[in-house]
């Protein structure tokens, strides 16, 4: 009915706002994968290795030319040749490296001088399976930039200074959440609860997409590139594909990290008012006291309790 007044109405004020949801450009998208080579637990009868194979098959099987894998290196200690192997087959696979910071060691836990030393911890694996590809690409672990002014200057200066760039996301829905519950949902074979767990992750994974695109259009008036964070897990093997069509289907096209934070939004400075945690969206609508768009309720309790 709207749509019919709308048309009725002609080329009046009216109809913009139907005609632009139509003909809305596709939505560029950098896909990141973190915790590489080792996140969460596994599902019954899978290996490091062949969680790799199945997520790689998944973004290649989507034609996607470009996934950056941000490595804790402490993995290769935990979990040896399985572990190796998975950085092994992103490289094969064509996809670059980039650094999380050896444990996972986040700059909220640690002071200045024991982030920069786990972030020098992990170069030597980068080293290792990048050769002469750059790999100076930094994801910050909880994406914890530091509370405070000092703290995100001294960071940003250290890693401006050892030639690195800022891997920020902007979409992001919790998808390491799922590999917990799944496992234990897949080892007690509750196959109604893993349906939900696929519709819930969906659900999820669709409505980040919506909320990123009216994030963007709040703070900048336009669309912008974007940065997906992801999690390598037993769930992705199984969630992928579906994922990669979703995003498809709601005109996304994927493009390389370079590309997405060639966008001017990711020339952030380390001054602008933040606690130093969130996607780099929620810290520039906080900053700028712009309200977060409406979202469903957080699943992680649900998740939390399921199969147990
Ligand atoms: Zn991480």
């Amino acid at each position: 009915m709207k749509r019919i007044v709308a048309m009725m109405l002609g080329a009046t004020l009216a109809a913009a706002p139907a005609l632009a949801q139509t003909a809305s450009p596709p939505l560029q998208v950098a896909l990141t994968m973190d915790d590489l080579p080792v996140h969460g637990p596994l599902p019954p009868g899978l290996t490091r290795a062949e969680v790799a194979r199945r997520v790689l098959a998944a973004f290649k099987g989507a034609g996607v030319a470009e996934v950056y894998g941000f490595v804790n290196a402490k993995g290769l200690a935990d979990e040896g040749d399985d572990a190796a192997q998975v950085l092994a087959l992103w490289r094969q696979a064509g996809y670059p490296l980039g650094n999380h910071v050896y444990a996972h060691d986040d700059l909220h836990g640690h002071d200045v001088a024991a982030f920069t030393a786990a972030v020098t911890a992990d170069e030597a694996a980068l080293k290792t399976y990048m050769g002469d590809a750059d790999w100076h690409w930094l994801r910050f672990p909880y994406l914890h930039i530091g509370k405070t002014p000092e703290k995100r200057r001294a960071a940003a200066a250290f890693l401006k200074g050892q030639g690195y760039r800022v891997a920020e996301v902007t979409l992001s829905f919790n998808d390491y959440n799922y590999n917990a519950p799944y496992a234990r949902c897949l080892a007690r074979g509750d196959t109604a609860a893993i349906a939900q767990l696929r519709q819930t992750y969906l659900d999820q994974a669709a409505e980040s997409l919506t909320i990123g695109r009216q994030l963007a259009q709040s703070l900048y008036g336009r669309d912008v590139r974007h940065v997906m964070l992801l999690h390598i897990g037993g769930f992705e093997t199984v969630m992928l594909p579906d994922l990669l069509s979703l995003m498809k289907a709601r005109g996304v096209t994927f493009v390389p990290l370079a590309e997405a934070e060639a966008d001017p939004i990711y020339a952030t400075n380390p001054d602008t008012p933040s606690k130093g945690e969130g996607s780099l969206l929620d810290r520039e609508a906080a900053a700028r006291h712009v309200a977060p768009p409406a979202h469903s309720p957080d699943p992680a309790p649900w998740l939390d309790g399921l199969c147990r």
